[in-house]
């Protein structure tokens, strides 16, 4: 990428956090029974998939998540060797390219399993998936004997190699005492069920049932796997948690003061005239907006740092440009810095705050930075820089 497209706007991914991350949940998880496996679907969250696989392969992690196959081919096509999980509902007529690319699958009932085995001229490697209150998919296992059935049959099938099982938690990111007990209550449906398809002659490699949330607040070591996605990030997984380990956010957005102009008394700025000045004010615009993923929502309500000082977004957030109010700070001029997600000086903005302050949370943020921001790699090894 030229430098000169660089100057607009980029998204930081700083690899050397990512690494202190990981390796501090790696600490934090250490008992030798449960295995990390990060999730880096989505484009690893907005960050960049491959760079991350690569940092998490040097890091001696040999299982990634992904949400579909064209996710799990990207990051076989570049080059990794661990296993892959396609979490998400596969489409049976990939049963092939999924075979040939030693990708696992994720099969979410008896019909999908069947029409799996009768689309594969070749053994797919599969997680079964159980429902257990989420309520999108997967095997019921209201009846544990019955799912265990239902399990069974699924791993006569041609072509199907049954290899792991799991579920998900729906309020594992919650402190409530009534999420507390529903996590609780999730878990031990999802081990009666693996406990009875066990006893139907069933092995299972991995059993499963960890994400962030549930790692960091209900661990527990019958997870041969945990499946560590935001908090890889730097992240939350919500807003008001306290996090037992320390994580630095990995992305950084920054741009630059396009241009500086007083504006007077009466004078309104942006889309809408919301935003009408009571006096003199400097005014600071720069090109990035809701197209580059800066939610919309956030006009009026959002900050940037510039020159280590923070500055409130004024008027509508445009599709290219935002404005803010910099009449505070000195000596703001074009091409200075502007930090919309990350720390400049003493001043931090994360993702997870520019979700609080817009209802969502960081996931939707990080995800949502859109693809005409180049990510820029930072730290680690340089190598990994050059990505398509
Ligand atoms: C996305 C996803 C995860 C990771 O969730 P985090 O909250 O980011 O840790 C884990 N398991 C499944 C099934 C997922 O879809």
């Amino acid at each position: 990428m030229k430098k000169e497209f660089l100057d607009r706007i980029r998204a930081e991914i700083d690899l050397d956090a990512a690494e202190r991350n990981f390796m501090e949940l790696k600490g934090f998880l250490y008992d030798g029974f449960t295995k990390p496996a990060c999730v880096i679907k989505a484009d690893g969250y907005g960050h960049g998939d491959l760079p991350l696989m690569r940092l998490y392969r040097k890091l001696g992690v040999d299982f990634f998540c992904v949400s579909n196959t064209a996710e799990a081919l990207r990051l076989r096509d570049g080059g990794c060797t661990g296993d892959i999980l396609i979490l998400g509902w596969c489409c049976p007529d990939d049963a092939d390219i999924l075979a040939e690319n030693d990708i696992i699958c994720t099969v979410v009932s008896v019909e999908n399993a069947a029409e799996l085995s009768k689309k594969a001229s070749k053994p797919v490697r599969v997680h079964i998936k159980a429902n257990t209150g989420m309520n999108r998919i997967g095997l019921n296992t209201g009846d544990a004997e019955q799912c265990a059935a239902e399990a069974a049959k699924i791993a006569a099938m041609p072509n199907i190699s049954v290899e792991g099982i799991f579920t998900h938690f729906a309020a594992a990111d919650s402190r409530l005492e009534k999420d507390i007990a529903f996590t609780e209550e999730q878990k031990l449906k999802f081990l009666d069920a693996v406990n009875a398809a066990e006893r139907h002659g069933l092995k299972f490699k991995q059993v499963h049932f960890l994400n962030s949330a549930a790692t960091m607040y209900s661990y527990d070591s019958r997870s041969t796997l945990a499946r560590l996605g935001i908090v890889l990030y730097g992240l939350r997984p919500a807003y008001s948690l306290h996090m037992p380990v320390v994580l630095e956010p990995v992305m950084s957005l920054k741009t630059v003061v396009s241009q500086v102009k007083t504006v007077h008394k009466g004078d309104s700025v942006s889309y809408g005239r919301t935003y009408v000045a009571d006096g003199d004010r400097v005014i600071a615009t720069v090109p990035c907006g809701y197209a580059d993923g800066y939610p919309r929502l956030l006009s009026g309500n959002c900050e940037a740092i510039i020159r280590g000082k923070r500055a409130k977004g004024v008027g509508r957030i445009c599709m290219d440009q935002m404005m803010f109010d910099v009449t505070k700070i000195d000596g703001v001029s074009a091409g200075d810095e502007v930090t919309l997600i990350g720390r400049d000086g003493s001043n931090t903005i994360t993702a997870d705050d520019l979700a609080e302050a817009c209802g969502t949370i960081g996931y939707e943020i990080v995800c949502g930075i859109s693809k005409r921001v180049p990510r820029v790699y930072i730290g680690g090894d340089q190598s990994d820089s050059d990505d398509e």
